[in-house]
């Protein structure tokens, strides 16, 4: 560190992202990318984008945001297109968190909200999962300050209804209310039908999952038009051009691409059915994921251990070292062949060590 360090950043403890090793070629299931490669639309319309790149993109990405509202038929006016969708909820502790309006989180969920609250300065307030690590929706009424939820949450992968997201949010007008859906096209269920009704509702998603699309960094929010003009003040105070223009072109043709897109989240899903039917066998105990990831513990062998063992045999998965959730892994669920390969890796394993 340097001496020259503001007093904000010096304490800042900064945002850990799963590990991506190049030292050796590991079947990667820690960071809940997909499996499977872009749509080939995607990539054919990104190619011819690249011709362009001496040209600054669009500021205002008109074409990737008529595409993505029309697919979720909304209006234009009410999408945001970001860097990745930290982007967006970074926009969102900026343009709507302060001294007196802290950021309002479960004490187990994406590990990016501390840090975002560290970075912009503003306090922040976890609020305990119930023991069975679901949100209870009571616990969010009338807050005093920018509720967070990411639904399905991670890294438990509980889906909360969205009836129970309405009273959370009806309960919380004067506030902004945050819903972050990085999961939810994977059994989740959307709260974006709910934007016409509250103007203090924000919805974000990515391209990062379902869409193949992690490395092109595509994330958007979708709200009332007030709040995506708050949300535009301050993206074109801090980086107007903060969508590329081959990632913009990307991101249009992977929502052209509906077909591809559909059966990719129809085979993950089938893939997690799958891994959670095998691991039971073997004695893992599970939360309801509706997510990319299933998160898991076994009742005789730590996560540590589990964790180190399925490295050492060239197979990544995240572990969490913090309090209640130590002892759970969170494994991406992958290919149909990497599924099989993980459920082979850990008989080994549980055979050696039991
Ligand atoms: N929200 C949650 C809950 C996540 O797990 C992630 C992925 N790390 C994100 C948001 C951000 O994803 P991205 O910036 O790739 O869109």
């Amino acid at each position: 560190m340097s001496k020259f360090l503001n007093s904000k950043i010096k304490n800042l403890s900064a945002y850990v992202p799963g590990e991506q090793p190049k030292e050796r070629k590991y079947i990667k299931l820690n960071t809940n990318e997909s499996p499977f490669p872009p749509s080939k639309l995607a990539v054919e319309l990104a190619k011819a984008e690249l011709e362009k790149v001496m040209l600054y993109p669009d500021p205002d990405c008109k074409d990737l945001i008529n595409e993505i509202a029309s697919s979720l038929s909304v209006k234009s006016e009410n999408v945001i297109v970001s860097n990745g969708s930290d982007e967006v909820l970074n926009f969102a502790f900026i343009a709507y968190c302060d001294q007196d309006t802290p950021a309002i989180f479960p004490d187990i969920t994406y590990g990016f909200y501390k840090v975002f609250a560290g970075v912009n300065g503003v306090p922040y307030k976890e609020i305990p999962l119930k023991e069975d690590f679901t949100i209870d929706e009571n616990d969010y009424i009338n807050q005093k300050g920018v509720v967070f939820i990411a639904n399905p949450n991670a890294p438990t992968g509980i889906n909360l209804s969205l009836d129970k997201i309405e009273k959370i949010v009806k309960s919380n007008l004067d506030r902004v209310v945050v819903i972050d859906e990085a999961y939810v096209d994977f059994g989740g269920e959307s709260a974006v039908k709910l934007i016409s009704k509250y103007d203090n509702l924000l919805v974000t998603q990515t391209f990062s999952k379902s869409r193949s699309m992690a490395g092109a960094r595509l994330g958007f929010g979708v709200a009332s038009e007030k709040i995506i003009n708050d949300l535009n003040t301050v993206k074109y105070s801090t980086n107007p051009y903060n969508v590329n223009r081959v990632t913009s072109a990307m991101g249009i043709g992977a929502i052209k691409d509906k077909t591809y897109f559909e059966s990719n989240c129809a085979k993950i899903i089938k893939n997690r059915e799958l891994l959670t039917e095998e691991l039971i066998k073997l004695g893992f105990t599970f939360t309801d994921s509706k997510t990319n990831f299933v998160f898991c513990k076994h009742d005789k062998v730590d996560g540590k251990t589990l964790y180190l063992k399925l490295k050492e045999n060239g197979i990544l998965v995240r572990r969490f070292d913090l309090d209640r959730i130590s002892n759970y892994l969170r494994i991406t669920v992958g290919s149909i062949d990497e599924t099989l390969a993980l459920i082979s890796a850990i008989k080994k394993i549980l055979g050696e060590i039991l």
